[in-house]
């Protein structure tokens, strides 16, 4: 069936509800959104004379639900304009509408009798064929199927999303016996590709997967913490990015769901899964039921295990629990002594290794829990899933692990793993067990760019199902690259692409990254037939290394500084002049040098969450790897005849003298960073290195042909300065700005007005790059640019000087 999305709808407008719908409207799809009507008028509307049977009123509940939402932080919305794609109404007055839906997602409370009334409504509604799905955390799929007409019961399963569902990845899907498989099917293809999810298939068990273990996990620590006598904030040090996991850890996250949810999800899998044999630890531990009773569940009621106390005139203060006597204090923190080695170690399965055979608190504690997720993940399978990379997918996507539970085990390696749980005394897996047959038992393998993994109902390694279309570089670090440095790794990632990977801190660019793009670009041009710039790590990059141009300008050393900047700016230029297409496809934050690389690029494969800018101004310099220069020749390309260039200019010149970044790959569609078609999008991160090669590959096959250098660059001179000068200078007047903003301003405006010249003329793009780094070469030597590079360098912090 060839099945499509055109109209969704969404009923339930809470936290879920509301973000679930403004994904759809960030992929395109026009969706209604519906909510109760109001039982009673509030104040306002009471004033107002107004009564419950006014429009208004009606949708008081959707409409408030839906501005919150758009106005929450971090954006539920990739575009703000793609709000015109929410149309609202009540569930009274708007129920026929949900006629012309082709997929309704039931988002209301977690009541299976509420939930129960609702779907027997929809029956009545709904056009045959249309999908229905629920969002519930763990309400049983069957138990909601029943009684329904057989056409509802085939095509409704579970779409479990996560919150908040843009930037969460992860979308459990979960049949119930009556649903087609085409449906499930679908549901899986469409989430992946359409709406840029792992979507990860379930089985219909007590909260599903992510949050069976991840719930596990949390309640498996607020046990173990006692007895290693760890405060919060210890737990928070160990549980964090040290071991691959988000900055929120363990409390933080605790606090960001809120406990009430956590301690549903708790009593539910103690309650429904008498055969679990960790059961013991969904225990609820006093502190926590205490917590419950006091209401201090977390962000939702202003403190939870950590309380921000304000002082008067002064920064806000975090105050952690303390567990023990349930008072709120200073952080409590241990120093532990491998965290001295750690620190030291950039590569996380090394850090996970020096932190399992630590001798001191930090070592026990990390030994028991991995041991005891090991042990309790190996024994879900199959009863929530039959293979173990759905655990893996899930926790990744949903909890924001960098490794999932048995990529940990890989990682420490699968006898370490076995010696843990023999120290904590637990029984693996039988199949786990089983694995000892094989010559070096793991529970992934790479071969041919594809991930596999081993399938116990199998004993062997297979390919991941739904993965055709995904590829890593993990599964081509077995072959030997074909280059590479300290900075960059060249591998071939077949049909004659290259891909250049950056491992930097931070990937950020410096002398290894620029001779490595040099060297990759004349390796393509010898031998393949294209390059595809990408990487892995959580960042594409945070730009220039400014720590080399700090130490260079603090030295004086105005040679080497010019030579560096010159040799940056020339392996831009390589970039977009060479015999082969360059591709690049960033993801996440692309600040300053990697904006620069990205606007240099025959095309753009950008990652849909994008955080991209130049933000050079910020350090109190312009961009000077051919960004200044870019954004010329844009603003020149962007002209057209009758056009009042003044304000072309204008426009692009703010973008960088205000430093935007912006939020979506969409929004750097509008701010000039990419271009409207040339650059495309992807949804699932999973597919952005895939997407990029094909891209390339079709730029080479379409016959690439090599630009011609621009030597017709329009810049309007003195008519542009006049303009660019008068308003630094009243930004200056009014207050708004620093003097030394207004010289970082003036001079950007002198190079993208082409310098002092007397009337609009065209330019060479080298005549531009050589103003770009003269301006970009006097402002390191002032002594505010100076300390702006210091304080983002030693405390990350942007100086306004
Ligand atoms: P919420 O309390 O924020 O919103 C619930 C919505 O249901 C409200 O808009 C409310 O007006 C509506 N509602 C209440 N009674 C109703 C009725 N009788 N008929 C129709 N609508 C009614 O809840 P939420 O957090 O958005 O959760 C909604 C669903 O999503 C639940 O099933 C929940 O388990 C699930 N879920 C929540 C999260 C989360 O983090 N909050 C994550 C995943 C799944």
């Amino acid at each position: 069936m060839n099945r499509k999305i055109l109209q969704a709808a969404v009923i339930g407008s809470g936290v879920m509800g509301s973000r679930i719908a403004c994904h759809f409207a960030n992929v395109g799809i026009p969706v209604l959104l519906l909510d109760v009507v109001p039982s009673s008028l509030n104040e306002t509307e009471d004033r107002a004379g107004l009564t419950l049977d006014h429009p208004k009123v009606r949708n008081r509940i959707i409409n408030d639900a839906l501005q919150a939402a758009i106005k929450s932080s971090p954006s539920p919305l990739y575009d703000a304009k793609a709000v015109g794609l929410i149309q609202t109404g009540n569930l009274t007055d708007d129920f026929h509408r949900l006629t012309s839906a082709d997929w309704i997602v039931e988002v209301i409370v977690e009541r299976l009798d509420i939930k129960r009334q609702l779907f027997e409504r929809i029956d009545t509604v709904r056009k045959p064929g249309s999908l229905v799905t629920s969002n519930t955390s763990g309400i049983p799929l069957h138990l909601m199927a029943e009684g329904r007409s057989a056409d509802f019961a085939a095509h409704f399963c579970g779409t479990h999303f996560f919150n908040p569902p843009r930037y969460l990845r992860l979308l459990e899907i979960i049949p119930q016996p009556a649903v087609k498989p085409e449906v499930v099917d679908f549901l899986m293809d469409f989430g992946d590709r359409m709406l840029g999810k792992t979507t990860v298939l379930c089985k219909d068990t007590p909260a599903f997967i992510a949050n069976r273990i991840g719930v596990f996990g949390i309640m498996a620590l607020f046990h173990s913490m006692e007895r290693h006598n760890l405060s919060i904030d210890d737990v928070d040090k160990l549980t964090g990015p040290l071991i691959g996991r988000p900055k929120s850890a363990t409390f933080r996250t605790c606090d960001v769901v809120g406990l009430d949810t956590l301690v549903h999800v708790a009593k539910g899998v103690a309650a429904n899964c008498p055969g679990d044999e960790s059961a013991a630890a969904f225990a609820i531990p006093g502190f926590i039921e205490q917590m419950v009773k006091n209401n201090w569940l977390g962000s939702k009621t202003g403190q939870g295990f950590y309380k921000k106390e304000k002082i008067p005139g002064k920064k806000d203060q975090i105050l952690s629990l303390n567990l023990k006597s349930l008072e709120y204090g200073a952080a409590v923190k241990q120093r532990f002594p491998v965290l001295e080695t750690t620190k030291n170690l950039d590569k996380l399965s090394d850090r996970l290794k020096a932190l399992v055979s630590a001798k001191d608190e930090a070592g026990a504690f990390m030994r028991e829990m991995f041991a005891g997720l090991f042990h309790y993940v190996g024994h879900r399978i199959p009863e929530i899933a039959e293979d173990a990379y759905k655990i893996d997918e899930a926790m990744k996507a949903g909890f924001g692990w960098e490794l999932g539970p048995f990529e940990y085990w890989d990682a420490l390696g699968y006898e370490t793993g076995l010696a843990l749980m023999q120290e904590a005394k637990l029984e693996p897996a039988a199949w786990i067990l089983a694995m000892k047959s094989q010559s070096s038992p793991r529970f992934y393998s790479h071969q041919d760019g594809r991930k596999q993994h081993y399938a116990p109902s199998t004993g062997s390694f297979e390919p991941i199902p739904g993965t055709e279309h995904f590829l890593l570089l993990d599964s081509f670090r077995g072959k030997t690259p074909v280059w590479k440095n300290a900075g960059c790794t060249l591998h071939d990632i077949g049909d004659g692409i290259l891909n250049l990977e950056f491992h930097t801190k931070m990937n950020t660019i410096g002398g290894e990254i620029i001779s490595g793009l040099n060297k990759s670009i004349q390796i393509a041009e010898e031998s393949f037939k294209g390059l595809v710039i990408s990487n892995e790590a959580p960042n594409f990059t945070a730009g220039a290394n400014l720590g080399m141009i700090f130490m260079m300008a603090a030295e004086g050393e105005w040679d080497e500084l010019n030579m560096a900047i010159r040799a940056f700016q020339q392996a831009m230029m390589r970039v977009r002049y060479s015999a082969v297409p360059v591709v690049v496809a960033p993801h996440n934050m692309t600040l300053g040098g990697g904006c620069e690389m990205s606007l240099h690029a025959d095309r753009v494969q950008a990652h849909a969450e994008l955080y991209m800018g130049l933000v050079e101004f910020g350090v109190g310099v312009i961009p000077g790897g051919g960004g200044t220069k870019e954004f010329a020749l844009r603003a020149s390309d962007a002209y057209f005849e009758g056009d009042l260039e003044l304000a072309t200019l204008r426009n692009r010149f703010l973008t960088i003298g205000q430093a935007k970044v912006s939020t979506s790959a969409q929004e750097a569609f509008h701010l000039g960073y990419l271009r409207p078609g040339t650059d495309g999008i992807t949804l699932n991160r999973n597919r952005l290195l895939a997407d990029a090669k094909q891209a390339c590959q079709n730029l080479s096959e379409k016959g690439y042909k090599q630009p011609v250098k621009r030597k017709n660059v329009k810049v309007l001179g003195r008519s542009g300065l006049g303009m660019i000068y008068a308003g630094a200078n009243s930004m200056f007047s009014g207050n708004y700005i620093s003097e030394h903003d207004r010289k970082i301003s003036e001079k950007l405006g002198y190079v993208m007005c082409g310098g002092d010249l007397s009337m609009p003329q065209l330019v060479t793009e080298d005549y531009l790059l050589d103003l770009e780094r003269e301006a970009f070469l006097s402002l390191c030597g002032e002594r505010k640019t100076q300390e702006r590079m210091q304080s983002i360098l030693t405390g990350g912090k942007v100086l306004r000087n």
